[in-house]
């Protein structure tokens, strides 16, 4: 007998490029069964009306701080609206090991979601102690390749980058670094080294270290580093070096604002020039200024006293977020990033605001490809499509069943509580994890090592 059979629903065909009935049975957390009849089940759920996707995986996120205390945040926003697997770790950030954090899963018994790493450059890099725009000598890299060969031992997927937050990293040192191993199934993820006037810039550097590193390349979150009036030229060129190699491509997310920690070299002097925007279009998001958008007084105090405040700025524009998800390259990832409890709402409603905004209201692109730049696309970059990011028979059962017709964020800036619509249920490795908002199993997923894949 199988454990769930949905019913009645449709589910994405990628290679039909279309939504297909069929009903689906789940045994022993995998799909056991897709056809036409009715087998015997423990629990049956009527997916009548509703598309039933395979859960979405987010590439781009930034994974729980366990020292903030061990138990999960973002992974749960992540849960309630349909991600079943995500990867932190990027932007050359880790908030402890991948030891570490991999170990406090299996204490704490898995993980609301699947999840996987990315070794984080810059973290060792300011673990040494060297500053932004510091150099680093021979021996100090040495050290670095070995905190990342440990990450990797210990079951990371790749190595991320944050160039812009210490410039003083050299494309020579990335491309070092990418090669401590010679698996050339390694992700390699990088946040731009300038956004605005730079970006064109940016994405020759990272297109020339992916030609000669020869392995997959991730431009992170494009939206935050290109929807600032250069994203018809950044998209040309992408696109032409994506032709050349797919094994670059990149991520980016659905708002208009983007955050980061208030310290950081984003915020330097002439950011708000080069923007064309001004300290009221940054919010502040922790006491004493939790929610409020920023002065000019405020905003230098909290850079000078809170440079570890997260913040967003709303500095990007509309159709260029919308031109970034439309374009035939690329994925849907959230670059989620919280601090006890608070910050950008993307981290708890990037996945239905694309498929209630984008989709549904905007039509800037159709539902079939939309899911597949957050289920298949992802999952290829991981290796991962014999198991995820497809529902075929022997695949694991991370499902997202959804209404079309009503799906849409609801976390807001300000309150990231408000829940998403349309999301009717989640299913992780073939348990039911969220029905109707409510959380009813926070323990389905666990830590994927890149050996296990
Ligand atoms: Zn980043």
């Amino acid at each position: 007998m199988l454990d769930i059979l949905i019913k009645n629903g449709k589910y994405p065909d990628y290679t039909k490029k279309a939504l297909v009935k069929g009903n689906i049975g789940i045994e022993n957390g995998k799909i056991a069964y897709i056809g036409a009849d009715e087998p015997e089940a423990e629990n049956v759920i009527d997916a009548e009306g509703r598309v039933v996707s395979p859960g979405f995986i987010d590439i781009h996120m930034h994974e729980e701080d366990f020292h903030e205390g061990k138990h999960f945040c973002i992974a749960d926003m992540m849960l309630k609206q349909g991600v079943t697997m995500a990867v932190g770790g990027n932007c050359g950030t880790l908030y402890q090991t991948v030891k570490e954090f991999r170990d406090t899963i299996e204490e704490l018994g898995g993980s609301p979601i699947n999840y996987m790493m990315l070794s984080g450059y810059n973290h060792y890099w300011t673990e040494l102690g060297l500053g932004h725009s510091d150099k680093s000598t021979p021996e100090q890299r040495k050290s670095i390749h070995e905190s990342i060969k440990k990450d990797l031992e210990a079951g990371a997927c790749g190595i991320s980058f944050g160039i812009e937050y210490d410039p003083g990293i050299t494309e020579e040192e990335i491309i070092e670094a990418s090669n401590i191993s010679d698996d050339d199934r390694l992700l390699i993820a990088a946040h731009y080294r300038s956004d605005c006037l730079g970006n064109i810039d940016s994405i020759e550097e990272m297109a020339d270290i992916q030609s000669k590193i020869g392995k997959r390349f991730q431009i992170s979150h494009l939206s935050s580093c290109s929807a600032l009036g250069m994203m018809k030229e950044s998209l040309e060129l992408i696109n032409s070096y994506i032709e050349k190699d797919p094994r670059l491509n990149y991520d980016t997310y659905p708002y208009n604002a983007f955050s980061t920690y208030l310290g950081s070299t984003v915020f330097d002097d002439g950011c708000f020039e080069g923007w064309h925007k001004t300290y009221s279009d940054i919010l502040l998001t922790a006491e004493p200024y939790l929610y409020q958008y920023a002065t000019k007084e405020s905003f230098e105090e909290c850079r000078k006293n809170h440079p570890e405040m997260l913040v967003v700025a709303f500095v990007m524009n509309e159709d260029e977020i919308a031109a970034a998800i439309a374009n035939p390259n690329g994925m849907i990832a959230s670059d989620g990033i919280i601090a006890n409890g608070n910050g950008h709402p993307r981290a708890a409603g990037t996945f239905p605001r694309v498929l209630g905004k984008y989709v549904r209201e905007d039509k800037v692109t159709d539902l079939v490809t939309a899911l597949r730049k957050m289920t298949l696309e992802p999952a290829k970059r991981l290796d991962m499509e014999h198991r995820k990011g497809d529902i075929h028979v022997g695949a694991d059962a991370d499902i997202t069943i959804f209404d079309p017709e009503t799906i849409m964020d609801g976390p807001t800036f300000g309150d990231l509580t408000v829940p998403n619509k349309g999301i009717d249920c989640v299913i992780v490795n073939g348990k039911v994890a969220v029905k109707d908002n409510e959380m009813i199993n926070d323990r389905a997923g666990s830590f994927i090592a890149y050996s296990d894949k």
